[in-house]
């Protein structure tokens, strides 16, 4: 007998209803951006059915697809508008490039696996996201050559803020970022207003290292 298709569009909406509204996330239009990207598009085949769990998924190279409430909280925090051009570092499956490319004008994001990053690019393409970028670059240099951007999302837990994503961005821009303690990875906001920088803490997260010039070493070398 013939499997029914899982309605990916239900599983889509409870998601956004149980694991980030109820959660706390308030931003219309972040919860009407998840509401539209078919994650489903950005796991594996084999997890698709899994696609809407609360919690992140493998996606080969030892990464992961991010938590969907990880993506939301993330997002809520850059308080996009829609004019805005961001940073993204760390593209991974392409799920949260998807996200911001519709809550922003345009998104350039960096990811450190050419594997992924392909791949990324490739998914993106696909679902005719045409605001989005993907490059294949170590991030925590950040990306001059774009540079300032009005938001950078950092998608990987760093020691500390990179400096180079801190001079990038433009006057009143926001950098989240999740700052490695000893204890858990903190969700970091830092902004940059009247010159001053300032930092807020969201909340304790899960991410895997951000690898490269401004982060952690490489393990494999
Ligand atoms: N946001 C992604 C998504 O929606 O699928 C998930 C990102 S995953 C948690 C973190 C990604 O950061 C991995 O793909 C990893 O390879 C990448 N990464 C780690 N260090 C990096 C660096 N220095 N520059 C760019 N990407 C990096």
């Amino acid at each position: 007998m013939a499997h029914a298709e899982p309605d990916f569009a239900a599983d889509r909406a409870r998601m956004v209803e149980r694991q980030l509204r109820r959660r706390g996330v308030s931003d219309e239009r972040v919860l009407r951006a998840m509401t539209e990207v078919p994650r489903e598009r950005f796991v594996p085949t084999k997890l698709r059915g899994r696609a809407y769990d609360d919690g992140a998924l493998p996606i080969g190279r030892e990464q992961t697809i991010s938590q969907p409430w990880v993506v939301a909280a993330i997002c809520q925090a850059l308080r996009l508008e829609g004019r805005e051009t961001v940073l993204e570092i760390g593209t991974g499956s392409g799920y949260s490039t998807a996200v911001i490319a519709l809550l922003a004008a345009e998104v350039i994001s960096l990811e450190r696996i050419a594997e992924l990053g392909d791949a990324a690019r490739e998914r993106l393409e696909q679902l005719g996201v045409d605001n989005a970028e993907v490059i294949v670059a170590d991030g925590s240099k950040g990306h001059p050559a774009r540079a300032p951007y009005d938001a950078i999302a950092v998608h990987a837990a760093t020691p500390e803020a990179p400096h180079s994503l801190i001079s990038e961005l433009a006057p009143n821009g926001r950098l989240v970022v999740p700052i490695a303690t000893a204890t858990a990875d903190l969700l970091t906001a830092f902004s940059r207003v009247d010159g001053e920088l300032t930092q807020e803490t969201i909340g304790p997260c899960r991410f895997v290292p951000l690898i490269g010039a401004e982060g952690f070493a490489d393990p494999s070398q």
